[in-house]
């Protein structure tokens, strides 16, 4: 589909007005996600009357939006996450960074948000990331969150295709999920009276509207004594996602074979880039089977009774790949072994990936600022 970024402005044409307050950096041993933002962030806005405005990188201030914006009334908003990372050598590297622009273009064809060329975008936010440099942390436990987001700012109450729409980006250091060192399994809470996502629906992308419903379960589950939520869908409740993050199971299948599962991408699983990097790393080992299929709750009680569970984890931006420990399913409570096997795979592949991350192995899945 075409896009006209390029073809009216490009991110050569970027102008850039410094910040001459910038704050004192926090200690990144103080970090709280998503609470410290930078000095500088990045606006494109659009019309259908004049495609894509000039980009500005600007001092981090306030927004300014006329209160029929259709991102306030009917959720036309999208947003990515993303991470820079600071490595040994003093470089500044992202991962996979365009596998988030395609999501994001994916997300903003699906939200009737206009289509933008994603290589343009992304050196856009490479810019934002050089000139608040200082801010991605001097440390390879910490790193610098990137949120691109891309509202409607149609002016007017009509459900309709927005005529004017925004994207801006905002960045923050953030630190390590887990303190060094330590790999602590969560608790989960399995209801089926949830639902996350449905066939048809949007779960696929990352649209701000998917994010809001989820807060009063994810408190449900902190009330019953849980960390966070497993998704369940329909009939057969089959397993989907944790919290914010693709669910990998690592058994020993009915077959007696080691295999990797994950569910597949049928339309309500975000395709997550930690979910693809660890498909693709566990691809490339080729050392056990690699499946994306459904799993039914049945069928993991069933295999966690049999004693044939080895690792449960999930994989997301914010934490690599977290350790799953147990399960609330049905007012019952179920040890999963995860910590007790290692879990030597959920560490094998956040090595991998936070190798790759911070610059220790060289990878093409890590390109410079
Ligand atoms: N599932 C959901 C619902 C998410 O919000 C995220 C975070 N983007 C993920 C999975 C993990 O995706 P990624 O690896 O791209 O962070």
């Amino acid at each position: 589909a075409g896009s006209d970024i390029s073809q009216r402005r490009h991110a050569s044409d970027l102008v850039v007005e410094r910040n001459t307050a910038c704050k004192p950096k926090p200690d990144p041993a103080t970090l709280v996600f998503g609470k410290q933002f930078s000095d500088h962030m990045l606006t494109i806005n659009w019309s259908a009357a004049d495609g894509w405005e000039t980009p500005h990188i600007k001092p981090f201030q306030n927004l300014s939006l006329h209160p029929a914006s259709s991102a306030l009334h009917y959720s036309i908003e999208l947003f990515e996450g993303m991470k820079a990372f600071r490595g040994e050598d003093n470089h500044i590297r992202l991962f996979r960074p365009m596998l988030n622009m395609e999501r994001m273009l994916r997300s903003a064809d699906r939200s009737s948000l206009p289509l933008f060329d994603k290589e343009e975008l992304l050196k856009c936010i490479k810019k934002l990331v050089e000139v608040d440099q200082e801010w991605v942390p001097f440390s390879q436990d910490a790193s610098l969150y990137i949120r691109p987001t891309f509202i409607g700012t149609e002016p007017s109450l009509g459900v309709s295709p927005t005529t004017q729409a925004m994207i801006f980006v905002i960045v923050g250091p953030v630190g390590p999920y887990f303190a060094t060192g330590s790999f602590n399994p969560i608790s989960l809470l399995a209801d089926p009276s949830f639902v996350r996502a449905w066939k048809g629906g949007v779960g696929a992308y990352k649209m701000g509207g998917n994010y809001g419903p989820t807060i009063a379960v994810q408190s449900e589950a902190v009330k019953r004594g849980c960390q966070q939520v497993l998704w369940l869908y329909g009939e057969q409740e089959e397993i989907t996602e944790v919290g914010t993050m693709n669910l990998f199971i690592y058994w020993t299948n009915e077959k007696g074979e080691k295999e990797l599962f994950t569910p597949p991408l049928d339309g309500i699983i975000l395709p997550g880039v930690t979910r693809q990097s660890l498909l693709d790393l566990a691809r490339t080992w080729g050392e056990f089977k690699v499946t994306e299929r459904t799993m039914s709750m049945k069928e993991l009680l069933g295999a966690l009774d049999a004693g044939r569970i080895l690792e449960v984890f999930g994989a997301g931006t914010a934490c690599v790949v977290c350790p799953v420990g147990s399960l609330l399913y049905r007012e019952e409570s179920y040890q999963i072994p995860t910590m007790q096997n290692g879990p030597d795979l959920a560490k094998r592949f956040h090595k991998e990936l936070t190798d790759i991350q911070y610059g220790r192995t060289a990878s093409d899945w890590a390109p410079l600022v």
